[in-house]
């Protein structure tokens, strides 16, 4: 397909229901977007089916459809795209990038769970595929809202998995097959996926792929200052008054609160909040805990 001048994302995972921080990415990713006059497309990141909960990603889509925010693309699942996984992680073996793993958790667990070298002492029958990072391997980018990240992605990530050895496909290979399958040109989403960013640019360099521009938006914590978390249902949404939860997320974004109009339905607070929006006034942090 062509690529568009700006086309964002939001990419759930089906672990639960929309929380506070989840309508936060939703919609600060769609702002951004149309701010840009650019496309939004939503994606199921339905990896991992045992964190998963049955019926999540149906309401999911509901709630985001109840907050008036449409994907301008076909919602795509991730379930249904192994073979594309498959692929890259044969053109990554093949060019020596990745590497057969027998280590298990335990055996890593000496090495605070960052594997440099292999120390497993079995052999496994489906053993996990790893990235390889090289020594000394040291990534910087500019993040829209973070600013200026650099990462030792040797020392603080490790040769990371890409395929489990339970056989299933790991998020960081998932997220940046399908970012540039489909075209994606922006990742918007949460500061808890700032530092998982290096190693998804080392994947897309190593693949030959595109690299989208990336903004972190700020973490959405609880009263203790636990990240929310979709699978223990902290903050849940409620899409039956959207409007107060859109009023929430605007306000955690920043924005002036008086640029919305005091009463009127989803569509009138939506087409307020694009005219009004000013990316710039995004935080890196929440100071308080929203709510
Ligand atoms: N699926 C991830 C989550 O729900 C988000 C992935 C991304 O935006 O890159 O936390």
């Amino acid at each position: 397909p062509p690529s568009p001048g700006y086309r964002g994302r939001f990419a759930p995972s089906p672990t639960g229901d929309l929380h506070f921080g989840s309508l936060l990415a939703a919609f600060g990713s769609w702002l951004l977007a149309r701010h840009q006059g650019g496309e939004w497309w939503v994606r199921i990141e339905d990896l991992d089916p045992p964190r998963e909960v049955a019926g999540a990603a149906d309401r999911q889509l509901q709630a985001l459809s109840a907050f008036g925010l449409h994907a301008d693309g076909p919602v795509v699942r991730q379930s249904a795209r192994t073979a594309c996984y498959q692929a890259a992680l044969q053109r990554l073996l093949e060019s020596g990038h990745a590497f057969e793993c027998h280590c298990t958790r335990a055996e890593l667990a000496a090495h605070a769970g960052i594997h440099r070298e292999c120390v497993g002492r079995a052999h496994r029958d489906l053993p996990a595929i790893r990235f390889r990072v090289p020594d000394g391997a040291s990534l910087a980018f500019e993040d829209g809202i973070q600013g200026s990240q650099a990462q030792r992605v040797d020392i603080e990530a490790g040769d990371f998995v890409l395929r489990r050895a339970d056989g299933l496909w790991a998020y960081q290979l998932a997220v940046v097959v399908d970012d540039a399958a489909q075209g994606i040109t922006d990742v918007v989403r949460g500061a808890d996926l700032l530092d998982s960013t290096p190693r998804q640019i080392l994947l897309q360099r190593a693949l030959g792929l595109p690299l989208p521009r990336y903004a972190h938006l700020p973490l959405v914590r609880d009263e203790a200052g636990r990240k929310l978390s979709k699978s223990s249902s902290a903050w849940p949404v409620d899409p039956t008054t959207p409007a107060a939860g859109l009023r929430a997320a605007w306000h955690a974004l920043g924005q002036h609160a008086d640029a919305l109009p005091a009463a009127g339905g989803v569509d009138t607070v939506l087409s307020a909040a694009r005219a009004a929006f000013d990316p710039t006034r995004i935080p890196r942090r929440l100071r308080h805990p929203i709510v």
